[in-house]
């Protein structure tokens, strides 16, 4: 049995990490430490029984001693985050304060229980970063690796950059018991809808126009979130002390060619589903005509990386991570969590 402490657990991948360790892991103790911003949200994890969240600041590093020690922790899985690079764009500081302040006061915090007091035999700090650390690459450069040099384009990046970095080096000079995995772009349940995928499922319904940034030919490697949390818990098994990981979804796909699939689904579902007519009577399919009608060129992303690529070889050889769903099933069980799930996603504030 183990007393997991899951930062950001109220947010889209950390909620699914909940949901998915408290499946694999019934025996384990989950405590979530998350300030709930308004990415965060307490239904995503209420019906989990092992989980308990605790509303607190990762910078608040008393807190996160008091978590650390008094709750037995022996692996913390760090998640919270400022996550969203237009936010970054328009208002960098929060980026600082959390990715970077927030990650070096979590680090602070587990040297102090587990090196200096000696409390924890055993530990694990794994830190969940991103493919955008490694900046942007050309249509034939190979795809990303664990050795591709850091080049972040964006304050987001830049910001989980400087975090990785921190954790690095408290595994180097301290001897802290780290991991970390890079991953690509997720998808799939309790995604706050301002991310494209969500977003555009949801402005479907609502016959919303389908804003694409520029030509709408930016690649990105999509991750169903399942998987993400198979990988990182392939890494807190298998992974080497101060290692790093990257996980992909093993597709590389253009916006718009994710645009029209979205489009195709909801249509497809329209057409399968009874009743979702007359729940959504906005939507074009509703009345029989094309969710691509609702596609709409909008002014670049300032700055906006071009194409991501994961080359995730490591992960596969040496932690033994296998993705389990294609970017079909992915995103069509997305889509219906969505159509079944409206409770979760008309409760968010627009
Ligand atoms: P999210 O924005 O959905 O959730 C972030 C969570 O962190 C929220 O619940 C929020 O309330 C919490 N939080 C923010 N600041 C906090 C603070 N100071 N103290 C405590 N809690 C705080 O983000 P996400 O998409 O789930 O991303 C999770 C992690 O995965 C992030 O580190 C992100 O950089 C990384 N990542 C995300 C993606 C992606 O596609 N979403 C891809 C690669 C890596």
């Amino acid at each position: 049995m183990a007393n997991l402490l899951v930062t950001g657990g109220a947010g889209f991948i950390g909620g699914n990490f909940v949901h998915y360790w408290a499946h694999q892991h019934p025996e384990d103790t989950i405590v979530v430490l998350d300030c709930l911003t308004y990415a965060g949200n307490r239904s995503t994890i209420a019906d989990v029984e092992q989980a308990e969240l605790v509303v607190g600041d990762i910078r608040d590093t008393a807190l996160v001693e008091k978590l650390l020690r008094e709750r037995r922790v022996s692996t913390l899985v760090h998640f919270a985050a400022e996550s969203h690079v237009d936010r970054s764009i328009t208002g960098p500081d929060a980026f600082i304060e959390t990715n970077v302040i927030g990650t070096s006061s979590l680090l602070k915090a587990a040297r102090k229980v587990w090196l200096d007091e000696g409390s924890g035999k055993d530990h694990r700090f794994h830190h969940i970063s991103t493919d955008e650390v490694y900046g942007s690459l050309g249509p034939d450069d190979p795809a990303f690796s664990e050795t591709t040099p850091y080049q972040p384009n964006s304050p987001y990046s830049a910001s989980k950059a400087a975090s990785d970095h921190l954790v690095r080096a408290w595994h180097h000079t301290y001897g802290l018991n780290t991991t970390t995995t890079n991953c690509s772009n997720n998808y799939g349940p309790y995604h706050y809808p301002e991310k494209l995928i969500p977003l555009f499922i949801l402005n479907a319904l609502s016959g919303k126009p389908l804003p694409i940034y520029g030509d709408g030919m930016n690649v990105r490697d999509w991750l169903y979130v399942e998987d993400h949390c198979r990988g990182i818990e392939a890494a807190l098994k298998n992974g080497k002390p101060g290692e790093t990981y990257n996980i992909g979804g093993g597709e590389e796909l253009p916006n718009m060619a994710v645009i029209d699939r979205i489009c195709a689904e909801v249509d497809r579902a329209f057409a399968e589903i009874d009743g979702l007519a007359d729940r959504y009577p906005q939507a074009p399919a509703a009345r029989g005509r094309a969710t691509c009608d609702l596609k709409t060129f909008v002014a670049d992303r300032k700055g906006h990386d071009r194409r991501y690529a994961i080359d995730e070889t490591r992960a596969r050889t040496e932690l033994g991570y296998v993705p389990q769903h294609d970017f079909a099933t992915g995103l069509r069980s997305t889509l219906r969590w969505y159509l079944e799930n409206e409770s979760w996603w008309t409760k968010i504030p627009n």
